[in-house]
């Protein structure tokens, strides 16, 4: 602001000064053109030009020039000191024209002087001249005052600028010490979108940490269940609790229950590496063959199928997508291996890849369990599970569809399901 300021000032005065200096000039020149039409009035009236000395003010000096050149009449000097003046400008082109001017510079005495000329009605001609020194004087004499009035003005915005600043500041300071409300009461509307990112931010934050801490709660509770079968069973065996031929079940009951473990933290290491790498950069991709990852995934999951006795096929064509083999396969195994998993014997599960409005497409289809509508928004939650004891028996997490939905994300796919309890529910991922 008082840069500002200091920078409008000084172009002001320049401005100022070049426009007046202007008119200025111009109005002094048109006064003493007039004077000269003045005294070539009186020159009529008079006798003599030695009366024109009654006339004469004492900043100007007036010639009387004869047709030869003679000085008939010199307000300043002796006249018949005076050399011709025939020559001069303004008399040659009074005595051609009726008028002349000249602005001249004397080195002599180092300042411009102007001339006006105007042919008598006797062929005289009338000269006036004025210095411009003379003219200027004015405007030296304004110049303390603009001096004055630019430190004036210096003050003033220096003033501005630090009262500004500190109410500025003032007003900043309380909406830092009220971060937590600095949506409310901003104090100016320009702050307005500053305090709402703020508070968005703030908003963020909180919704992630209680993401987290939600995490880690049933992290926690989801490890302590196995953990706890196995320490029981563990501690049966130790004591002679169980009985020789108990041993060996509860051996197996402690594997299964380890086997849970290591899929549970294989899951969850896998969701934070996902979490790490949701950006572009860190995630190599190419373009990948839908149908490739589908028949890789079916040779996976061919034997738990025929185990579960369900019928594993596929349909579409080749279908190219940019993106990342491994965890498209990923996608497709924790879809399929659900789609097998919560099914009815003698069932299917069909894998079609293809293109739906010139975009690639993935769809899991199976006639198993189905999910009820109150469940479906719900599934993709991290450990959200519909049955409880039919997930567990069959190794569920809870995290399989968490997963797949943060790949879909990174392959800006989008997840559309349609399920009916009983029936059986399809899983469409559209690629973008
Ligand atoms: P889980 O490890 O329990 O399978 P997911 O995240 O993969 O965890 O799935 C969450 C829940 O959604 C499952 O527990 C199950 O109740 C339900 N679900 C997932 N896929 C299907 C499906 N194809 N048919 C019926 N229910 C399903």
């Amino acid at each position: 602001m008082f840069f500002m300021g200091i920078i409008s000032l000084v172009l002001t005065i320049v401005m100022a000064i070049w426009v007046f200096y202007g008119v200025f000039e111009k109005q002094q020149k048109e006064d003493i053109q007039l004077h000269c039409r003045l005294l070539k009035k009186i020159c009529q009236e008079i006798d003599s030009y030695d009366e024109l000395d009654r006339y004469v003010e004492d900043e100007m000096r007036v010639t009387i020039i004869s047709p030869d050149g003679n000085v008939l009449y010199d307000s300043g000097a002796d006249e018949g000191q005076m050399e011709n003046h025939g020559d001069r400008t303004e008399v040659e082109e009074a005595f051609e024209h009726g008028v002349g001017e000249t602005l001249r510079h004397s080195d002599t005495l180092g300042y411009d002087t102007y001339y006006y000329a105007l042919l008598l009605d006797t062929g005289d001609v009338l000269r006036l001249s004025m210095d411009v020194d003379t003219m200027y004087q004015s405007y030296n004499n304004a110049l303390p005052g603009i001096i004055i009035v630019a430190a004036l003005v210096m003050i003033i915005s220096i003033l501005f600028s630090v009262l500004l600043t500190k109410s500025l500041v003032k007003n900043k300071k309380k909406m830092a010490e009220n971060i937590e409300d600095i949506d409310k009461d901003v104090p100016y509307k320009e702050l307005k979108p500053f305090a709402l990112a703020v508070k968005d931010y703030q908003t963020k934050k909180e919704q992630h940490a209680n993401i987290r801490h939600e995490f880690t709660a049933n992290v926690s509770h989801e490890l302590k269940t196995p953990l706890t079968s196995i320490s029981g069973y563990a501690e049966m065996i130790e004591t002679g609790i169980a009985k020789e031929s108990d041993i060996k079940v509860f051996a197996g009951k402690i594997r299964l229950e380890a086997g849970r473990l290591l899929n549970l933290i294989g899951d969850i290491l896998r969701l934070s590496e996902l979490d790490e790498t949701t950006s572009e950069l860190v995630i190599q991709k190419e373009n990948v063959d839908l149908m490739e990852v589908i028949k890789n995934t079916i040779n996976l999951l061919s034997f738990k199928a025929e185990e579960a006795g369900i019928n594993l096929y596929m349909t579409g064509e080749p279908t190219f997508v940019y993106g990342n083999a491994r965890m498209l396969e990923e996608l497709v195994y924790n879809l399929c291996d659900n789609a097998i998993k919560y099914n009815k014997k003698g069932g299917f599960v069909r894998c079609h890849v293809g293109r739906n409005d010139g975009k690639p497409e993935l769809i899991i289809r199976d006639n198993g369990i189905g999910i009820s509508t109150e469940h479906q928004d719900r599934v993709f939650e991290r450990f959200y599970r519909v049955d409880k004891s039919r997930s567990k028996a069959t190794g569920g997490t809870g995290l399989g569809l968490a997963i797949v939905k943060h790949i879909a994300i990174n392959h800006n796919a989008k997840i559309r399901m349609k399920s009916a309890l009983g029936k059986g529910t399809e899983i469409r991922v559209i690629f973008g």
